[in-house]
């Protein structure tokens, strides 16, 4: 807190302080020299995964996380249980209880899968999806995304990063780094790179590589549909869907793969941590028991 203060002052000693106008303003050199400085920080991959797992911690601790009885857990352990080492990474997985249509992965090897998003996904779209969020990770994209972040919330602070180490990143801060994790802009070659990642995923662990196509075909039906609120986040931060699953298509095509895949359906039961349908329920049971709780 005093260090803060005292960086505040020396801002604006530095920066000058008009009393008519509380706020500081930069001109463009100092803006430029701030800048500078801010790119110039080192930004080790210990700092980015140190920073993410900080990050996620606490978007976890702000969202309803499926126990390791939920059957959305157990399905996703199904699929992804053998894929918690690789590329130099260690992955683990959680699902968040939301109904958005979502999944992302940060520079420490988390995933973070919303129960939306499995409701709508078979197994293999899973893969497709999720592998697509691991490509982010593998190819440090995920690691430049958390660094572009913190850099940003530096300068928004108007403090050169030097003097501010990762560790003393505040709770509001990493709130603003969760929301940009979750909303993850990436440059279109970024994406399509990891499209590529998840497709060879697909392939070399010998899974249906058509089920790309499908999973593409399905966010760009669910965007047009009335469920398009729930799908924002992952419309608005990847490109065109259609457009993947064509690319999708003629990927397996070269490779002789290509067959109209069959969409199977995700058999989910009902997440007993966050329905709160107990009254319908057990009304409908004619037994004795009024709840009945599987563990
Ligand atoms: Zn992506």
């Amino acid at each position: 807190m005093k260090r803060k203060w005292i960086l505040f002052v020396a801002l604006i000693a530095f920066f000058g302080f008009s009393k008519a106008n509380a706020q500081i303003k930069f001109d463009d050199k100092a803006l430029g020299a701030l800048q500078k400085g801010v790119t110039g920080l080192t930004f080790t991959d210990a700092d980015a995964a140190k920073l993410s797992k900080a990050t996620v911690d606490k978007l976890d601790s702000e969202h309803v996380i499926a126990g390791p009885t939920d059957p959305y857990t157990i399905r996703l352990n199904k699929i992804f249980g053998k894929y918690t080492s690789g590329y130099g990474y260690t992955f683990n997985y959680k699902v968040y209880i939301i109904k958005d249509v979502n999944a992302f992965a940060t520079a420490d090897g988390s995933v973070r899968v919303f129960s939306g998003l499995m409701d709508i996904m078979d197994d293999n779209e899973l893969l497709v999806v999720i592998g697509h969020e691991i490509g982010h990770v593998v190819n440090h994209d995920s690691r430049d995304a958390i660094k572009a972040a913190y850099q940003k919330e530096a300068m928004i602070e108007g403090v050169a990063s030097q003097s501010k180490t990762v560790a003393t990143v505040t709770d509001s801060e990493l709130g603003k780094l969760g929301s940009a994790m979750i909303d993850c802009q990436h440059s279109r070659k970024q994406e399509s790179e990891a499209d590529l990642f998840a497709y060879n995923f697909m392939k070399k662990n010998g899974y249906d590589v058509n089920a790309a196509e499908s999973a593409f075909s399905i966010l760009a039906k669910m965007s047009e549909g009335t469920q398009s609120d729930f799908i924002t986040r992952m419309m608005s931060s990847h490109p065109d869907s259609k457009e993947r699953a064509e690319s999708a298509k003629k990927r397996a095509q070269t490779d002789g793969l290509y067959k109209p895949y069959v969409h199977q359906v995700a058999v989910v039961t009902p997440t007993k941590t966050t329905v709160k349908t107990t009254t319908k329920t057990t009304k409908k049971t004619t037994t004795k028991t009024t709840t009945t709780k599987k563990k």
